[in-house]
């Protein structure tokens, strides 16, 4: 089977051209090729000695996912994808176009063994980890999309399927080649890493010391009320998870965010308003509340704007930074999973919008 360059870390990359006893700088062709040209064949590199190309023609290919359903928000404003990975397993990724720029919303796994009860994706388990390059492949194939509109890829979140810390070596291998001013070139500011909490991944992640967003989905602020939506939840206490976010901080310097999907009577009540308040409300750090989006399975349903509001005000009263997020692209199935959810496995996912 042939190597898929778009597979490879730059290290990688350099021992294969190396071991084909090319000098380095071919590496450096090859890697600007794929991450600033975003090449999507071995003909375009043309400044590659032919020798060398024949050599790639038999040995490697440029490997991308393929679209296998898409769907436009009736605002026009969210697109959503269905990529197909080599081996038939499908991931969403969402672009969302904003005023201030273009986010795209990627996956790092195929499925998610967290469980949370409200997610669609948790909802169909854990399937398999993406490799770095199918995360970077995310990226590279919506930005391709944007410059043919004349457009660039402003920020990037991990707020796909998936959770990207279980999944550390491939997530922190992808942020590595996203942020690479000789390669795809994104800010580290502007990527953001939205985690379950897992409260390890969360230090070692800020040992990297990037200057990466970090999202932490908290959702509840006490545990009992967490563990009954996040079976994963048990692994930490809700003090030992917002100590990572604040460890975050003095390492990296960037504010967390709290991320709260509020269902109406569950976890959107005063007490949880208070609790979280009483949590957070000495560090410096930001909460997004997002009313839930419904799934096919789990009961629960988005809070009303009215709780909404009145969850915002308690926490604003005791001086936390909130907002509230109305969620865009809920028409096209834009929550985490809920597209694949619909279209059914990889086999049967073929419908295009
Ligand atoms: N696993 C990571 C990132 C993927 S989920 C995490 O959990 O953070 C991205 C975000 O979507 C998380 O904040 C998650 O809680 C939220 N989410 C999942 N299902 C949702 C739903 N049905 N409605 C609203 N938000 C949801
Ligand atoms: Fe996994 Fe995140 Fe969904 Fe929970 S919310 S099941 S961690 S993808």
């Amino acid at each position: 089977m042939k190597t898929d360059l778009y597979g490879l870390t730059r290290q990688e990359l350099t021992e294969l051209v190396l071991g084909w006893g090319e000098p380095a700088f071919r590496a450096q062709q090859i890697w600007h090729w794929l991450y600033r040209q975003l090449a999507t064949s071995l003909t375009e590199m043309h400044n590659l000695p032919p020798a060398l190309r024949e050599r790639m023609e038999r040995q490697v290919v440029v490997g991308q996912p393929k679209l296998v359903a898409a769907r436009k928000s009736a605002d026009g404003e969210a697109e959503k994808w269905l990529l197909e990975m080599a081996d038939g397993e499908t991931v969403e990724t969402v672009l969302m176009s904003y005023d201030r720029g273009d986010t795209l919303c990627i996956s790092s796994q195929v499925g998610c063994a967290m469980g949370c009860l409200f997610c669609a994706t948790g909802q169909m388990g854990f399937r398999r980890h993406l490799s770095s390059g199918e995360i970077v492949a995310q990226a590279v194939a919506s930005e391709r999309e944007l410059r043919r509109k004349g457009r660039r890829l402003k920020n990037l979140v991990f707020m796909g399927m998936g959770e990207p810390l279980h999944n550390y070596a491939a997530t922190v291998e992808a942020i590595r080649c996203l942020i690479d001013p000789d390669g795809f070139g994104l800010g580290a500011r502007r990527v953001t890493v939205s985690t379950v909490g897992l409260a390890p991944q969360i230090r070692r992640l800020a040992d990297e010391e990037w200057q990466v967003g970090l999202a932490i989905s908290l959702h509840a602020a006490t545990d009992e009320e967490r563990s009954r939506l996040i079976p994963a939840a048990r692994g930490w206490s809700v003090v030992e998870l917002v100590a990572a976010g604040r460890h975050y901080w003095e390492r990296t310097g960037r504010r967390v965010t709290f991320e709260c999907a509020l269902i109406q009577g569950e976890n959107d009540t005063l007490k949880q308003a208070e609790a979280l308040s009483r949590l957070v409300s000495d560090m410096p750090c930001h909460v997004n509340l997002i009313p839930l989006n419904a799934t096919a399975g789990y009961v629960g349903q988005g809070s009303s704007p009215k709780r909404v509001n009145r969850f915002c005000q308690v926490l604003t009263r005791h001086g936390v930074s909130c907002t509230v997020r109305l969620r865009r692209g809920t028409d096209i199935e834009a929550g985490c999973g809920q597209l694949r959810q619909q279209l059914g496995t990889a086999a049967s996912a073929t419908q295009t919008a």
